[in-house]
């Protein structure tokens, strides 16, 4: 695929490896690239956002030692520890330190198995520090909390005046970071730091305002999808599913349903994988039903939607996913279901996995952050950007914006379910528990006289839906965990205690199953009316034509957003077009007549001679639906096959004969055509009868 892969797997992989992490946060990809490279970094992210990730890495990544340079003792040695346990050689020369420790720093930095080591800014002012990091291989600088080179700030630190000398003497690149945004203390630390010459800077807000961010509880998820997927239809989309098997069957069904899909999984050989990558890449409207190995090299600015059939690992890796559309700018959704079966699923993924306890707890916690997002109460985006330490949010483009939920006090459906299952030794799951609420008195209730409880029937005034939203909830805030010991048998947590004691009160969601969210009309097709469609629909086949003669990507041409401008401003002249954001000059030059005949004489300049012979006559729309049909076919019904066309002439030849029959119409394809084109030609022929 073309090298946009911006993706380093050595940096992917140490990222899982030896951080635990499944996904980068916000902006820690472009800064951890930039680091490694050896840019000069100038990078604020807000406190809680990752910013020691960003040099941590790098440093991995990078020959010799990286200094790191910070003004909190208790902070270095935590860092210290924790890369330690992680396996990295780390070190910390700060007062506080023993002569044992600073010895072993020193024996570790002349044998050269140091990769990080910590500093104290007040050790920069001792003449031996300085002689001995000359001497040590330092290869990058890289300084935490940077503002405190700030004179005017309330943490300015006199040592921090000292690193730019250090930069110069070493003559190694230095990556700054702060939560500090203001332009006088990103001016001062460029001064002081950077001796004036310009960083590379890295201030991204960590928001996309131009995708919609949408969840659904599952509610026959197949059809969610398959609905989702046709209010979208011709768009570039990703569906993430949680297992391999899963993208097989969900790839079918839409193919079903006369998609062009199919299936990305990291059990398919490497080959095969290139082959979706590459059609993903250059063809328009494909989707790419995945696992999450899909994504680490793709690099497509034209998503138009990210599906999740299945809930994702953590926030990071949600909001990583969710992130690969709409790259360019202009308007993409994304929709994420999830349901009971996904928390179980997740949870015991954790409780099940090699990780130590604190890193399972901390998983536990990421997991949490998603299941709040899901079950938000308002505003996604506030909610998502917030657990990223951003504030200052404006959204209107959510599920919760766009309708805000129905909401109810569900203090005493909790604690009837928390009941039921405290009297039930937290030995079952939530199916059992609704048949205890709602009086429902199944063999299995009766068998273990379930049915005597003070807790039976209680329930009645929720349906057994309302319960399973209930329970789905209470997961989701994480009153009630499965215990991955006994088959998912719920366990109350500590959260759930006050509530228990009705010392708290919880609102819960109402589920109306409203299908707002999967029944959303899309961005796309709402941003030309419906008269101006068709000629999008030229100009978009105009740009596969000349993608496909250049053999680049359609976006390489011209992006979806400079199609719709010239729908709308339509342009009848090349300085008409020349105005047209992202006609530049060269592709003025290069593409603007093509476009141009397409949009003053209307799409019929754009079909094929042998199509427009047809024009007019009934024959010429069954052509346009033959056309189709082989489009999606082109590459089998799997999308793997060697490629196979009928030419014009043998299609205007279909259309206007209407073989009725497989003989009649295999006499016409010849046998290896009808193998792959017979059965869907046939349909369009019918239909048309
Ligand atoms: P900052 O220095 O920006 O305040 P930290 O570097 O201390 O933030 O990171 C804040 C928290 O985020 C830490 O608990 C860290 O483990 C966690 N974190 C950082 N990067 C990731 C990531 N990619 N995925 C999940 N958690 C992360
Ligand atoms: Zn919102």
């Amino acid at each position: 695929m073309p090298d946009g892969s911006k993706h380093d797997p050595g940096a992917a992989t140490l990222l899982r490896d030896v951080f635990g992490f499944d996904a980068f946060r916000p902006g820690q990809q472009d800064i951890v690239e930039a680091v490694t490279r050896g840019d000069n970094v100038l990078a604020i992210m807000p406190t809680g956002g990752g910013k020691s990730l960003c040099f941590q890495l790098p440093a991995l990544l990078r020959d010799g030692v990286t200094v790191v340079i910070s003004p909190l003792i208790a902070l270095m040695r935590d860092q210290v520890r924790g890369l330690r346990e992680a396996g990295v050689v780390a070190g910390a020369l700060t007062s506080g330190n023993t002569p044992e420790e600073t010895d072993a720093v020193w024996d570790q930095l002349s044998d050269g198995t140091l990769k990080l080591l910590y500093l104290a800014p007040e050790r920069l002012a001792n003449t031996g520090t300085q002689r001995m990091l000359s001497q040590a291989g330092i290869s990058l600088i890289a300084v935490d909390e940077a503002h405190c080179v700030s004179q005017w700030g309330h943490d300015f630190r006199p040592d921090y005046l000292r690193i730019g000398e250090l930069r110069r003497s070493l003559g190694v690149p230095l990556a700054a970071f702060t939560a500090t945004a203001d332009a006088e203390t990103q001016e001062e630390i460029v001064q002081r730091l950077f001796e004036g010459e310009p960083p590379q800077r890295f201030l991204h807000g960590f928001d996309r305002p131009n995708l919609h961010l949408a969840f659904a509880p599952k509610d026959g998820p197949r059809a969610q999808i398959l609905r989702f997927a046709d209010a979208r239809r011709g768009q570039s989309g990703i569906v993430y599913c949680g297992t391999r098997a899963k993208t097989e069957s969900l790839a079918k069904a839409l193919s079903d349903e006369k998609h062009l899909a199919c299936h990305y999984h990291g059990g398919m050989e490497a080959d095969d994988r290139r082959i979706v990558e590459t059609r993903f890449q250059q063809e328009d409207g494909l989707i790419v039903v995945a696992t999450v190995a899909f994504g680490m090299g793709v690099d497509k600015p034209d998503i138009r939607w990210v599906a999740h059939a299945d809930l994702p690992k953590s926030i990071e890796a949600y909001y990583q996913e969710i992130g690969r559309a709409g790259r360019d700018g202009a308007p993409a959704e994304t929709l994420t279901l999830y349901g009971a079966d996904d928390i179980r699923l997740r949870r015991s993924q954790i409780d099940e996995g090699l990780a130590p306890p604190d890193r399972r707890a901390a998983d536990h916690g990421r997991l949490n952050a998603l299941l709040g997002l899901a079950e938000a109460q308002e505003c996604r985006r506030k909610t998502l950007l917030g657990y990223f330490g951003e504030h200052e949010v404006t959204c209107g483009l959510c599920d919760l914006c766009d309708s805000p939920p129905a909401v109810f006090d569900g203090t005493e459906a909790v604690r009837k379910a928390l009941s039921a299952a405290l009297r039930t030794g937290e030995s079952f799951g939530a199916g059992h528990l609704i048949d205890i609420l709602t009086g429902n008195a199944t063999d299995k209730v009766k068998a273990r006289q379930h049915d005597a409880l003070p807790t039976f029937g209680v329930g009645k005034d929720l349906n057994r839906l309302a319960w399973q939203g209930v329970f789905r909830q209470m997961m989701g805030h994480d009153l009630m965990r499965p215990d991955a010991e006994r088959h998912g048998a719920l366990v109350m947590t500590e959260a759930a205690r006050p509530i228990l004691r009705g010392e708290a009160q919880i609102t819960l969601r109402r589920d109306s199953l409203n299908r707002a969210a999967t029944d959303r009309r899309p961005a796309v097709r709402a941003m030309v009316s419906d008269e101006d469609a068709p000629l999008l629909s030229a100009l978009k086949a105009k740009r596969r034509a000349l993608a496909e003669a250049a053999r680049v990507p359609a976006y390489v041409i011209f992006p979806d957003r400079t199609l719709i401008e010239m729908v709308e401003a339509r342009p009848d002249s090349l300085d008409a077009m020349a105005r047209i954001s992202g006609v530049g000059a060269k592709k003025l030059e290069r593409y603007g007549a093509a476009f141009l005949s397409v949009l003053t004489s209307g799409a019929e300049q754009d079909m094929h001679p042998t199509r427009r012979k047809l024009a007019g006559q009934g024959a010429g729309n069954l052509y346009d639906q033959l056309l189709e049909a082989q489009a999606g076919l082109a590459r089998g019904a799997d999308g793997t096959e060697k490629p196979l066309s009928c030419s014009a002439g043998l299609l205007a030849k279909v259309a206007q004969t209407r073989p009725g029959d497989d003989a009649a119409l295999e006499r016409l394809l010849g046998d290896r055509r009808m193998e792959r084109f017979g059965t869907a030609f046939l349909d369009v022929l019918h239909g048309a009868d």
